[in-house]
């Protein structure tokens, strides 16, 4: 997380030079671990976006790839699992760290899902969390997308694909496990130091950022596992408590706004500052100026 986090600083700091930061990155020292969430579903935690996983007599389909390097890593922790190869893959958003493995798993036989929007900024390429992303190749689009979700029935379990308004950007689906009980968030829940992530270049809006959190939530009970986008497992207690610090900051942004400040007016009064969210990949200034920018 840390070196996913310097990257996206200085993604943000010199947004030229991103692009090449990405090739130049070295992943040889990540390590792609397996956690066990419930029987025929795993988590893999590399470098970017957690990736879901559902394994078992069926078919082997997960959730979001992470960086392109890091395909190889990431196959033999699902050969690790005793699953099978990858037959479907779902991106729980357009960002290169979720889809980067797009192209590899295209190419060898996955099948692609993602809500329309993935595939319409995939297509034309764009800023992605704040980086010129050029348009992805072919393999790596989406072959089967949706406006509002597809339904799987796989390995025992009935699994929603479901998109509820994003806000993050404006192609966020989350995952459901019926039977298992079992929710990946995307990156709709950040699970790490600082601020949610609302990418307003990407469509992201905190309005929907939070509509769409509080629709997952209905779908959960106090034993549903959650899977955020980034950091560690996670439930739906510390989901509410989650969305109660964001809908609370978004409050008082808003009533600055409604005072009639300026965006710079807003940012000198540190609005944030009583909240403990710590040092983190999105800072106080720029949830705030990205709250600003959605109130917009
Ligand atoms: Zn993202």
């Amino acid at each position: 997380m840390i070196r996913t986090r310097a990257l996206f600083l200085a993604a943000a700091a010199v947004t030229t030079l991103a692009a090449p930061a990405i090739a130049q990155r070295n992943f040889d020292n990540v390590e792609v671990k397996t956690e066990e969430v419930a029987p025929g579903i795993a988590v893999l935690f590399g470098a970017g976006g957690n990736i879901g996983v559902s394994h078992g007599d069926d078919a082997t389909a997960i959730i979001d790839d992470q960086f392109a390097p890091l395909s190889g890593k990431i196959e033999a922790a699902i050969e690790g699992l005793g699953a099978k190869p990858v037959k479907y893959v779902i991106n729980t958003h357009w960002h290169f760290d979720h889809t980067g493995g797009n192209e590899h798993f295209g190419k060898t036989g996955a099948t692609i899902f993602a809500h329309d929007n993935v595939r319409v900024r995939m297509t034309a390429g764009g800023t992605a969390a704040g980086t010129e992303t050029p348009a992805a190749p072919k393999a790596a689009l989406p072959v089967v997308t949706f406006e509002r979700g597809v339904t799987m029935h796989l390995n025992g379990d009935t699994i929603d694909v479901i998109f509820l308004g994003g806000g993050h950007t404006d192609g966020d689906s989350i995952v459901r496990w019926r039977e298992k009980n079992v929710v990946h968030m995307g990156d709709l829940y950040f699970k790490i130091a600082g601020w949610p992530f609302v990418d307003t270049n990407s469509g992201g809006d905190v309005e929907h950022l939070l509509f769409s959190i509080d629709s997952a939530i209905s779908m959960m009970d106090g034993d549903t596992k959650v899977i955020p986008g980034h950091g560690p497992m996670s439930n739906r207690a510390e989901l509410i408590a989650y969305r109660n610090v964001v809908g609370e900051a978004v409050t008082l942004i808003k009533a600055l706004k409604n005072t009639g400040s300026s965006l710079e007016e807003a940012l000198a009064a540190k609005p944030l500052d009583s909240f403990e969210r710590g040092e983190g990949f999105i800072s106080a200034d720029a949830f705030t100026t990205a709250v600003w920018n959605s109130l917009d």
